[in-house]
């Protein structure tokens, strides 16, 4: 099979057309001239959730060759198999061709920073991280490593009902008496002391949750993408394929249903708040949880991100930016010399804290630095 593929030209000099961030137009490459992107009325939809699903279970989706001919310099080249817009390896050509997967994107986000400011960005949260090698920011300097890529996500809306039986804690205090040795002399002394009080309570508690945002592509690691929500979903746009050219646009690999799954851990985590704040009192304990979701509807969208790798002592480090935000995540390599340097320090606080005076502030800073190391990603 054969893909005919798309690609927008400037009517000035026939130089291929890419969609600049900054303008949020067209822009050719050779003679700057530009061409507006008509803005759109229709509205961003939302589509039934448990239609589609029904749907879906009829057809079996197949593998494709994505085989493509550039329309500039007629070279033919393979697509990635979940891809539908790329650059022709050859002469850079933007080329978009038709989708594979049942359903389409029906909006996007329009990329927000350019490729400049994504750098910007990137080495501004390197600078920012604790205990990131110095060194890092200089092996930053290729730029042709950022890859733009607009990549697939679904949005679930769900009105939820969760029935729950618990167990509810009231802390309250008892007079018991101590004997405590002070000089040497046995003293009986009396001291308050918590206890907890458990009351079973069951109730039902309602949710309503818009725009619960899930990454549907494989091509970045699901908790990097994970971590580059919020998306502000108010701005997006309707689909139009002049958004694309330039960049990397995947269809999903993450299907409607497992989408689902991965959406109710989240709401699954508010839901919970929701109950605790329900039970009320000092301490709450869930035996057992039952949700019901209704009104249940999605959106496949698409939202731009750009990615890359980085080496630092033979391994590979992914991160990604939101080109929407600039919110920046990945995966990071740390400097042990300065860990130990400040372990070192903290360990020396602590043992002059013995001597001097209990110092709770050293204590509470060392276990700070602590947790900060078991957090891998910021
Ligand atoms: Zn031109
Ligand atoms: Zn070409």
């Amino acid at each position: 099979m054969k893909f005919k593929s798309i690609n927008f030209t400037c009517k000035n000099c026939g130089a291929p057309l890419r969609f600049n961030p900054i303008e949020e137009n067209l822009k050719c490459e050779f003679c700057q001239s530009v061409e507006l992107i008509e803005s759109s009325l229709k509205d961003i939809k939302e589509y039934d959730l448990n239609k589609a699903l029904k749907e879906l279970k009829l057809n079996h989706e197949k593998k494709i060759n994505k085989e493509v001919k550039c329309s500039k310099c007629s070279a033919t080249f393979t697509m990635n198999p979940y891809s539908f817009s790329s650059n022709c390896p050859y002469c850079g050509t933007p080329a978009i061709i038709d989708f594979v997967k049942e359903i389409t994107p029906q909006s996007l986000l329009p990329f927000h920073l350019s490729q400049k400011e994504a750098k910007e960005a990137f080495k501004k949260w390197v600078g920012s991280l604790w205990f990131a090698p110095s060194k890092l920011t200089e092996f930053l300097t290729d730029d042709e490593k950022l890859k733009g890529y607009y990549l697939p996500h679904w949005t679930y809306d769900a009105k939820t009902v969760s029935t729950y039986q618990g167990q509810r804690g009231d802390i309250y205090y008892v007079t018991v008496e101590r004997t405590t040795i002070v000089n040497g002399k046995e003293i009986r002394q009396r001291v308050q002391e918590p206890r907890i009080r458990w009351t079973p309570v069951s109730g039902r508690v309602y949710n309503e949750f818009d725009d619960i945002t899930i990454g549907a592509s494989k091509t970045i690691s699901y908790a990097i993408l994970d971590n580059l929500a919020p998306w502000d979903t108010g701005k997006l746009v309707p689909f139009n394929e002049k958004y694309l050219a330039g960049f990397i646009s995947e269809e999903y690999t993450i299907g409607l249903d497992n989408g689902f799954e991965l959406a109710k851990v989240k709401m699954n985590r508010v839901i919970r708040q929701t109950i605790r704040q329900d039970i009320g009192g000092d301490q709450q304990q869930i035996t057992s949880l039952k949700t019901d979701y209704n009104e249940t509807s999605y959106k496949n969208v698409l939202f731009p991100v750009w990615t890359a790798q980085f080496k630092w002592k033979n391994k590979t480090y992914n991160y990604a930016i939101n080109a929407q935000t600039g919110k920046v995540s990945g995966e990071r390599p740390y400097s042990w010399l300065k860990i130990t340097l400040v372990i070192g320090i903290v360990l020396i606080g602590i043992a002059g804290a013995i001597y001097i005076d209990e110092n709770p502030q050293v204590i509470e800073k060392a276990s700070k630095i602590l947790h900060l190391l078991s957090v891998n990603f910021s």
